[in-house]
């Protein structure tokens, strides 16, 4: 069950509602974000819910049998639009396009991809400087100086940025420049993350695990959101399946199925996806036909020589072709 609290209610009041979720055998947890105030109850009992909707100071109730509550649709049933100011937004019936390449490099290389993405009408910016890599002596990214430029390249034309949060410690010092943080497959759950990125106002893009299930992902999210922060994307990257002939398997059932079970958004990311540069486009445009919110895309100026995920990057032209398809696919669903 959520109750949502009136956001005035007053201290006797809220004592009130808490003894009668007590009496009632249910365990209650107070959940403050950036828009509401809300008591998550877990517990099994059969009981009349307008015993708790009538009382004085309660906004709303529902009953929510989910495991995971604040992010099912079960009680929120418009779905949640993440804006990220300019006018810049992710939300359901609109493919928001996020592109960039794996791994920051250098001002030269964040400078042409700006150019590339405002030519083209993409609004968000992806590039991470905190790289995990499955060797230590893979190149690791270029760290807080490598963000401060991405971000002042990029703020200076009005593009957002999407970027990596390894760590909880990176959280405070990356936040003046980061406009989505984005938790890696690996970090799926990596719960003291999840607890810290659901402490700040800005939007958070979680990864599905490698071998992470979807409801596994879902309670990612409800960490983010029980802690505060609502502002929640969810992302489908491909899992790991008994198949080698690509990187991952990209589950696009996952599109439609979250679609139902969540009112966060749902965005795909079809280059680690699939993880070989030429089903890149194809895997994009399924995904829109699936109902993706949005695109998780690798790109750089010249892939073959990409610090990271080169395998996987389009060049700028392969990206171009892709947004007007891409775009055209979306209208084509809008009907
Ligand atoms: C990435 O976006 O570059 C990345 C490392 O993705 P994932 O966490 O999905 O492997
Ligand atoms: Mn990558």
């Amino acid at each position: 069950m959520i109750i949502q609290l009136d956001k005035e209610i007053t201290p006797a009041r809220k004592e009130t509602v808490l003894r009668n979720i007590a009496d009632l055998g249910y365990k209650s947890m107070d959940v403050h974000t950036q828009f509401s105030e809300y008591l998550v109850c877990v517990g099994k009992k059969e009981f009349d819910i307008r015993i708790i909707g009538q009382l004085p100071g309660v906004a709303d109730v529902h009953r929510v049998s989910d495991d995971f509550k604040l992010v099912s649709r079960k009680w929120k049933v418009r779905p949640t639009e993440i804006d990220l100011g300019d006018e810049v937004k992710i939300r359901r019936g609109e493919v928001a396009l996020m592109a960039g390449p794996c791994s920051i490099e250098s001002e030269r290389q964040v400078e042409g991809l700006a150019d590339h993405l405002l030519a083209n009408g993409v609004k968000i910016m992806r590039g991470g400087v905190f790289k995990p890599r499955s060797s230590p002596y893979s190149f690791r990214g270029m760290g807080l100086e490598g963000l401060r430029m991405f971000a002042e390249i990029c703020r200076s034309r009005g593009i957002k940025i999407i970027t990596e949060v390894m760590d909880a410690a990176q959280i405070d010092a990356m936040y003046p420049f980061v406009d989505i943080f984005q938790v890696g497959a690996r970090n799926a759950q990596n719960f003291t993350l999840l607890d810290g990125l659901g402490k700040v106002d800005k939007p958070v893009l979680i990864k599905r695990g490698m071998s992470g299930t979807l409801e596994e992902l879902l309670q990612a999210a409800e960490y983010v959101f029980s802690n505060g922060n609502e502002k929640i994307i969810l992302c489908e990257r491909g899992i790991r399946t008994y198949e080698q002939a690509y990187r991952n398997t990209l589950d696009l059932n996952a599109v439609p199925i979250l679609k139902d079970k969540t009112h966060l958004p749902v965005v795909v990311d079809p280059s680690h996806g699939v993880g070989i540069r030429q089903y890149v486009a194809s895997m994009a445009l399924a995904a829109v036909m699936a109902g993706a919110d949005g695109l998780l895309l690798e790109v750089h100026d010249t892939p073959e020589k990409a610090a990271s995920d080169g395998q996987q990057t389009l060049n700028f032209e392969e990206a171009e072709n892709l947004y007007l398809k891409v775009r055209a696919a979306a209208d084509l669903l809008r009907g």
